[in-house]
């Protein structure tokens, strides 16, 4: 999390990121809490990535021309934005749980065959318990871009946004671009942007994947008990 996060965020966030403190710092101090560890760590691999191994499928220091697209990632009804535990956490914050829903689409199979990031998304553990950013039904625009097409909300947006069009192909052990983004450019490996997006991708990104697992399962009754559990589907829970 960065210092300017930490910053700005509201009560029901330091919660989350207290909670996590707790479970690091603190040893596992009641059965159920590592009978559910040893369960999520059967389904699922927590440990750490190590960038160095993960391989690239496209080139090193290549970002976004967001400047000059005229396309728009924040529209089209398969730009579904799926959010992290901090990110419900933040909206819950700032009142603005009207544009979040646990109503997720579906999407046709032929539709799915050309999009292989977004059947991952389908098959995570996310997509059964967080909920996803609402979009204008006739538009498919997210419900959080202005008329002049930017997000009105930029720095409080959501993981998935940050780290666009930086994608971890978990299966592969590979950074993948999004095929959804058209307007790359060859930046500087150490350039500002480029730093941002690989920190993001690697470090924050995974890390909340992690974090989340692990809160939502370990922490199951504090997190129901907590102003969040209204945008979330915890039901998804019962087999961990
Ligand atoms: S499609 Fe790519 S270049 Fe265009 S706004 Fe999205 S991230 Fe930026
Ligand atoms: S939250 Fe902002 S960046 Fe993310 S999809 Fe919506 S408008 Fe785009």
């Amino acid at each position: 999390m960065t210092f300017q996060r930490i910053l700005t965020s509201g009560p029901i966030e330091k919660n989350i990121h207290q909670l996590w403190q707790r479970y690091r710092s603190q040893p596992i101090r009641r059965p159920r809490h590592l009978w559910r560890l040893f369960r999520l760590h059967r389904e699922f691999d927590l440990s750490p990535t190590d960038p160095s191994s993960w391989q690239w499928n496209f080139p090193r220091g290549q970002i976004p021309q967001c400047s000059v697209c005229t396309d728009n990632c924040c529209k089209g009804p398969h730009n579904t934005v799926l959010l992290r535990l901090v990110d419900v956490a933040r909206f819950v914050d700032r009142g603005w749980t009207d544009r979040i829903t646990l109503q997720k689409p579906t999407f046709p199979s032929e539709v799915l065959a050309q999009k292989p990031m977004l059947q991952a998304t389908l098959r995570s553990f996310h997509w059964q318990i967080f909920p996803i950013l609402k979009q204008d039904p006739h538009t498919h625009a997210c419900a959080f871009l202005d008329s002049a097409s930017r997000c009105s909300i930029h720095p409080d947006r959501p993981w998935i946004c940050r780290v666009f069009p930086y994608h971890l192909d978990f299966d592969q052990q590979a950074v993948s671009w999004s095929e959804r983004c058209r307007w790359p450019q060859q930046a500087d490996t150490n350039a500002p942007q480029t730093k941002e997006l690989e920190h993001a991708v690697f470090h924050s990104f995974f890390t909340e994947k992690i974090r989340d697992l692990i809160l939502v399962t370990v922490y199951r009754e504090e997190i129901a008990a907590s102003a969040l559990a209204p945008f979330l589907d915890l039901s998804a829970l019962s087999n961990l």
